[in-house]
């Protein structure tokens, strides 16, 4: 990285997630958005579509010369699903670390980054919710898994949101998942004659929601919330977080880019940068 100023490249910068990159980019100490990529929008000042006035970086097309041409030392993608990939190979081959917000990555998709990042001893950090609050219910639904083995996630997004169930719920059920097995721990069977009169009624439940019933509702009004309701004899115990605009996973992608340049190989997971042990 040149000296102390990090030069970070946004892709996707045309979308929700990545103008609301964009402008805590351009407002943060030590950061200079030096680019900004996206299918749409090409050729716009990248901070007149963030609504934070002209800050002379216009939105390009073509990754890989923008990331050269402008020397990136970091990219920040929240683009698409079907995108991420593609554009975290080229960052990581020309020699760009990499923060990953765009969720859908699959298990084979993680281990292929990380061999790209070790290839050339950079870092890719992958989360799938940069909420610190989200981090947290994450960790005390872990924590109530073990006592409360009985439970069921619903998350509610924008009804643009393009995966389901949400990354951030796929982590919340497996890290309940790991809590019941390490606890020994099972939720109770259904009863043998229980009929589902609609498909979906009881939700997604396979090996990647960890038998955790995971219920994904997609409606205008909502950004990114959770609920996660467990049920015990005589008594439900609700967590809950609420993403109420997008400004609340600025913080999270900050920190990432300001500590990817000391972290190899891949890292999944906000709470690796945070000291949540107190
Ligand atoms: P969005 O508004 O659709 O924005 C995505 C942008 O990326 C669009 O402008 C899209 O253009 C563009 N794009 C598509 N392919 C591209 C490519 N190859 N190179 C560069 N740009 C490309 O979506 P969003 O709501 O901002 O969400 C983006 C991602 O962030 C989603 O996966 C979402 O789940 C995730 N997310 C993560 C967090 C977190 O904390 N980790 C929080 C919120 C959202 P087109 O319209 O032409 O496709």
């Amino acid at each position: 990285m040149t000296g102390e100023i990090i030069r970070v490249g946004v892709c996707g910068a045309a979308g929700r997630m990545g103008r609301t990159v964009v402008t805590a980019i351009a407002g943060a100490d030590g950061l200079d958005l030096v680019t900004a990529i996206d299918t749409q929008e090409v050729g716009k000042d990248a901070g007149f579509l963030a609504g934070i006035g002209h800050i002379g970086v216009d939105i390009c097309r073509d990754l890989l010369t923008a990331l050269r041409e402008t020397r990136t030392d970091v990219m920040v993608d929240f683009s698409l699903p079907d995108a991420v990939m593609d554009n975290a190979a080229t960052a990581l081959r020309a020699g760009v670390a990499t923060v990953i917000g765009t969720t859908g990555l699959s298990q084979s998709d993680l281990e292929e980054l990380d061999r790209l990042a070790r290839q050339k001893n950079l870092g890719v950090f992958v989360a799938p919710n940069f909420a610190i609050g989200a981090v947290l219910l994450m960790q005390f639904a872990a924590q109530a898994a073990r006592y409360m083995p009985d439970v069921e996630i619903i998350e509610l997004h924008h009804e643009n949101k393009l995966d389901s169930p949400s990354g951030t719920a796929l982590l919340t059920a497996q890290k309940i998942g790991q809590a019941r097995h390490q606890a020994r721990v099972r939720p109770q069977p259904a009863p043998a004659n229980t009929v589902q009169k609609a498909e979906g009624a009881r939700g997604a439940r396979d090996h990647k929601t960890c038998d955790v019933p995971v219920h994904s509702v997609r409606l205008p009004g909502f950004v990114a919330h959770q609920e996660v309701i467990f049920g015990g004899i005589g008594q439900t115990l609700t967590l809950r977080h609420d993403s109420m605009d997008r400004t609340s996973f600025m913080p999270g992608v900050i920190l990432a880019v300001r500590r990817i340049g000391s972290l190899p190989g891949l890292t999944v997971g906000l709470e690796n940068l945070l000291d949540l042990s107190g």
